[in-house]
């Protein structure tokens, strides 16, 4: 499924924080996307994306970068699920019980393969499962898709995705 197609506006990355705080604050159905260049879903693979999904009015933003802009995804992300989201306790390796996706992201990071994932909100306009919270995951290199579902927000797992995700992305 690729490139499956949304529309879009072109927006700077300070219209998109913009937007997020507008959308947080007047409890607007909304999340964010950070596409790599490599994305399975990016309008313009080879760049980074940002995408400010609004589903109560239909809005979609875009900013695309050469980066991931850390600092704003992190506001953004924080905006959308609470400043927990990205402070996530230290994981302890040997717990054994965690999801498959997320061992696999920890083992992607360790061999410095890029990575990314999306957030799937039931509503969300790339979710390939309606209805469902969905989290990917995406490899560079590779076509391989992991997918972790569930009927209600996986809060837990989200905020340990973030929290390798941007462990990641500051290590660069
Ligand atoms: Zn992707
Ligand atoms: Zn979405």
């Amino acid at each position: 499924m690729k490139n499956p197609g949304f529309d879009f506006t072109e927006a700077t990355l300070d219209e998109c924080v913009a937007a997020a705080k507008r959308y947080a604050a007047g409890g607007a159905n909304w999340h964010n996307h950070m596409l790599k260049p490599g994305c399975l879903f990016n309008p313009r693979p080879g760049t980074y994306a940002l995408l400010i999904e609004n589903n109560s009015s239909g809005e979609m933003l875009a900013c695309f970068c050469s980066a991931v802009p850390v600092e704003a995804a992190q506001h953004i992300v924080s905006l959308r699920h609470g400043a927990d989201v990205t402070s996530a306790p230290e994981i302890n390796d040997a717990q054994g019980s965690e999801p498959v996706i997320l061992a696999r992201m920890r083992e992607l990071s360790r061999d410095g393969t890029d990575w990314h994932h999306h957030m799937m909100f039931p509503d969300c306009v790339l979710n390939p499962r309606k209805g469902e919270w969905l989290i990917t995951l995406e490899a560079e290199g590779t076509e391989e898709i992991l997918e972790y579902t569930a009927e209600t927000e996986p809060f837990d797992v989200l905020r340990q995705v973030e929290a390798l995700f941007f462990a990641q992305e500051t290590k660069r």
